[in-house]
């Protein structure tokens, strides 16, 4: 692409004053982008800190009360507050189970208390059933070695 033409102005005074505007110009591009840089990422910190909190807020509820499972973080809040394991069992054969949110086949923006009518036991599947989920905890990591149980 040609460079913007800016018409020279007639006075020697005028051209002076601007080149040096462009010259300013060409340089706030650099500071303002700059800044925008920081900016954003101090407000991913934060963004991340108020994820992780909800988590938090919602497994202080869960080991307290249990219920209500609603509100609950959405997957990506749970996955970027550090929190991308969700840990729950079976309702009615209380099989224990540990989901990896970054592996759901689900929108991001689900919540994750959603899930507890999605995800299937598969034992009691087998066995004809469709009961739903406990949810117990989020988590920062499975409490099994190869990710899964079954
Ligand atoms: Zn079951």
């Amino acid at each position: 692409m040609a460079p913007k033409y800016h018409p020279t102005p007639l006075s020697g005074g005028d051209r002076k004053a601007q080149k040096k505007e462009l010259a300013g110009a060409r340089a706030m591009t650099t500071v303002f982008a700059r800044q925008a840089e920081e900016f954003r990422a101090k407000g991913e910190a934060l963004i991340r800190k108020a994820d992780k909190l909800t988590c938090e807020s919602w497994n202080e509820r869960m080991w307290a009360d249990g219920e209500p499972i609603d509100p609950s973080p959405t997957i990506d809040q749970a996955i970027n507050g550090g929190y991308p394991w969700l840990e729950l069992e079976c309702s009615r054969c209380k099989t224990p189970n540990d989901i990896d949110l970054a592996a759901l086949q689900r929108p991001s923006t689900t919540f994750v208390y959603d899930l507890a009518g999605k995800l299937r036991c598969w034992k009691c599947h087998r066995a004809g059933k469709r009961p739903a989920a406990t949810l117990l905890q989020l988590a920062a990591r499975t409490r099994y070695d190869d990710g899964r149980r079954e």
